[in-house]
């Protein structure tokens, strides 16, 4: 074979590797408008490399942020740079569906990027070349296991009946609340604990799953009374402990009483029976006299044990002589 005949060859297997690796190959001149489009490219978009020749990127592909792109490719035409991107920033450059079988369930393909320059024969940037890489496969792998580890997370911080926080993740909240309280005294807080009156009758009646329903509902009762600052947590069986933020125990009484009523007069239905129930309520206001949030807790909880005292279905707040 000559050197010419070896030198076609050549070019040959180089033009067949680049049309069929598996990476997508794309080069564009300086204004953007494709010069190159391989094999990969044309299989995912469907447009052949005599389609896109010449056309602009951003309009072929109005998908593609503009701005972002050309931010990314800027320094490659000036300072010969090599630029990437990757699926954490934006998931692709190219909008391609996704057809891997074990990750079918990704809308579309998650792409990595690098752009590198190409020089003409003078040595100054010339075009861009992007080389695209499919990383479906590591990002759904990889936001999955971030799923799971959320849904881990929620179930270890939420009770699974009522959705509310569990006991622990309450009272890390009460602690963070009275700390900032400490530092910022003229704030005034409150706390309200309360518990279902006769519980145990609701059971021993109608059944456990009829007591799951009720202590369901009465989450509900709390949750829609709240505001978005206030902090409620299912703090045992069938009590519930609420943090009200900048709330006086005026006002906190006033929505404890609120409170109060609505589960008074719900009606929940069972299998065909109507269970109605009430509720008792203790609340504290965070004074000066009280050291840490454990005592904080402790005097609602005595107010709480005074309404049970008194005869029930009422709301008491707290004060030194109980
Ligand atoms: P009191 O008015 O003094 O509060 O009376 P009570 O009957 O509510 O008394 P107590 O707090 O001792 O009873 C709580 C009962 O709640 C005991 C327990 O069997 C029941 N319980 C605790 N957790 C659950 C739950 O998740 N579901 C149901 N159905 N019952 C629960
Ligand atoms: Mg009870
Ligand atoms: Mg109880």
């Amino acid at each position: 074979m000559t050197d010419t005949s070896t030198g076609v060859s050549e070019l040959h297997w180089l033009m067949d590797m680049l049309q069929t690796v598996d990476v997508g190959l794309v080069v564009v001149n300086a204004d953007y408008r494709i010069q190159l489009w391989n094999g990969f490219m044309e299989n995912h978009s469907g447009l052949t490399p005599r389609q896109v020749r010449d056309s602009y990127l951003f309009d072929l592909f109005p998908e593609i942020d503009e701005d972002w792109l050309r931010r990314k490719c800027d320094p490659v035409l000036l300072l010969k740079n090599r630029a990437f991107t990757i699926w954490e920033q934006r998931p692709y450059i190219f909008r391609f569906k996704n057809y891997r079988p074990i990750t079918g369930n990704a809308d579309y393909m998650y792409q990595n990027s690098t752009i590198f320059p190409i020089t003409d024969t003078r040595g100054n940037v010339s075009h861009l070349c992007f080389i695209i890489y499919d990383v479906t496969d590591a990002a759904v792998s990889k936001l999955e296991l971030q799923s799971m580890n959320g849904q881990l997370r929620q179930l270890s911080t939420t009770d699974y009946l009522t959705q509310m926080r569990n006991r622990g993740t309450w009272e890390e909240g009460l602690k963070q609340e009275f700390n900032r309280l400490q530092r910022y005294s003229q704030h005034q807080s409150s706390l309200i604990m309360c518990d279902i009156d006769h519980f145990k009758r609701i059971n021993d009646t109608y059944g456990h799953a009829a007591g799951d329903l009720v202590i369901k509902n009465v989450a509900e009762i709390i949750r829609k009374s709240l505001r978005s600052t206030d902090i409620a947590g299912r703090y045992g069986g069938e009590e519930f402990a609420i943090l009200l933020l900048d709330t006086t125990e005026d006002q906190a009484s006033y929505l404890a009483e609120r409170i109060r009523r609505k589960i008074e007069q719900a009606e929940i239905i069972y299998n065909n029976q109507a269970i109605t129930f009430t509720m008792s309520f203790g609340l504290a206001e965070r004074s000066t006299f009280i050291q840490d949030y454990i005592q904080w807790m402790e005097a609602a909880d005595k107010a709480l044990y005074t309404s049970k005292a008194q005869g029930r279905n009422q709301v008491t707040q707290y004060t030194t002589d109980l």
